[in-house]
């Protein structure tokens, strides 16, 4: 039985057995895809380890300033500036696990403050996890909980309101939960479907008629829905449709977002982006290379019809939002402050843009069939983006993904690109 928490320190969440997680030391994490935040304390901790008398280290600073924080300093070919060139972390190698930032300790995990515990989601632009290699996270309570109480503290739950203005208790919200994960997990029916129902079902509790539900009526509404919803989606034929201009373009916008890399070096100066956002605007000629894996292709060459996904393909993106759905991490603290439904579309809008990553992927080995290694990479990508960027969504963002999370534009993307 789990031990009971301390008081300030929320119980963890139920942990999910199809997830599994172990470090495989590739490296990707200190090579730049994590930023880490490093607070005063850590960093006056790093600095009396004697660093800036090393060689390699002499007149280098230790740390970046970004938007008010303070993070480890990043070389831009390298990244971490405290990774050995052999590979491994200096500081664990000279002063133990301990004597790292916090961030790099947690790191692939993320502790979703939801109701009165703390949930687990994880970052899958790292390989390990991408890849689900490793022990199941149901296995790994006892190190989370050893670690939970330097994370978060019950202070900090706020409730996330199920749209602006409308308060659902957790309870009510994790029957919503349930029904999401009911459509996410149905059995027979191919995941594009089930992408275009959990669409469905987020718009209509959207319906502001719905407001004064009580939560008995909810329940009822909720099976209904669900229900029907399935029903519908096995006869659904799911037509392609294709947008208008403004929202295609639209599309390709966002997919430049996430494509974009993160870094806390400086990135390419404007005059080089330029070109970048010319070709994501036209959409006629080719794709802006913005990673250098990417190949340099047409964007008509991911579009059309391409076929049902693989089944092992579907497994992988299905384990993904299995994760995030458990996890509640798509809105609140986790997504810029998002309310459910609204973090719920953005979650789902992830599906068409995770599916164009891999279509490209495939295409850079001159294929048009889907791998799991292109699922994989795509998923790094994208979630290496989606409500962890450094940067803060901007109201034009956030403008342009309401527009295309409206239920038909979402539901054509959806089509468009899962199949
Ligand atoms: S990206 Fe993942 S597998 Fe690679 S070193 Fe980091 S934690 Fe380990
Ligand atoms: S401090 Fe060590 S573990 Fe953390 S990012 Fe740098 S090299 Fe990696």
């Amino acid at each position: 039985m789990p031990p009971r928490p301390r008081p300030g320190v929320p119980r963890l969440g139920a942990l999910p057995d199809y997830q599994c997680y172990s470090c495989h030391s590739c490296d990707d994490c200190c090579r730049g895809n994590l930023s880490v935040p490093v607070t005063p304390e850590e960093a006056e901790a790093i600095r009396a380890q004697g660093w800036a008398e090393e060689p390699g280290f002499v007149g280098r600073d230790l740390f970046i300033e970004h938007q008010g924080g303070l993070y480890l300093a990043q070389d831009g070919a390298t990244g971490c500036i405290f990774l050995d060139p052999a590979g491994g972390c200096r500081i664990h190698a000279r002063f133990g696990l301990e004597a790292k930032p916090l961030a790099c300790r947690l790191y692939p995990h993320v502790f979703v403050p939801v109701g009165r515990e703390a949930r687990v989601d994880l970052h899958f632009d790292c390989s390990s996890v991408a890849a689900n290699l490793g022990r199941p996270l149901a296995a790994q309570g006892d190190d989370l909980r050893a670690i939970l109480p330097e994370v978060i503290t019950t202070e900090r739950f706020a409730p996330v309101p199920l749209r602006p203005g409308i308060e659902w208790t957790q309870m009510r919200l994790d029957r919503l939960t349930a029904a999401f994960e009911a459509i996410l997990t149905a059995p027979d029916l191919e995941l594009t479907r089930r992408l275009a129902g959990l669409v469905n079902l987020t718009h209509v509790l959207n319906n502001p008629g719905l407001a004064g539900l009580r939560p008995d009526e909810t329940d009822t509404l909720l099976t209904a829905a669900t229900a029907r919803i399935l029903e519908a989606l096995a006869a659904d034929p799911l037509h392609r449709r294709r947008l208008p201009a403004g929202l295609r373009l639209m599309f390709r916008q966002h997919l430049g977002l996430y494509g974009r890399q993160d870094r806390l070096v400086a990135g390419p100066g404007w005059a080089q982006r330029v070109p970048h956002v010319l070709r994501l605007l036209s959409g006629h000629a080719r794709v802006p290379r913005l990673r250098p894996d990417w190949p340099d292709v047409r964007f008509r060459e991911l579009e059309g019809n391409w076929g049902p996904l693989p089944a092992e393909v579907e497994a992988v993106f299905e384990r993904y939002y299995r994760v995030k759905v458990q996890a509640q991490s798509f809105c609140g603290q986790s997504f810029h402050g998002a309310d459910y439904l609204s973090g719920a579309l953005a979650l789902w809008l992830t599906y068409p843009i995770i599916c164009w990553l891999a279509r490209l992927y495939a295409l850079a080995e001159g294929r048009r069939e889907l791998t799991v290694e292109d699922a994989q990479r795509a998923l790094r990508v994208a979630d290496h983006r989606h409500g962890r960027t450094l940067q803060q969504r901007q109201p034009a963002d956030l403008k342009r993904a309401e527009a295309l999370c409206a239920r038909e534009v979402l539901r054509a993307l959806i089509i468009t690109y899962g199949s």
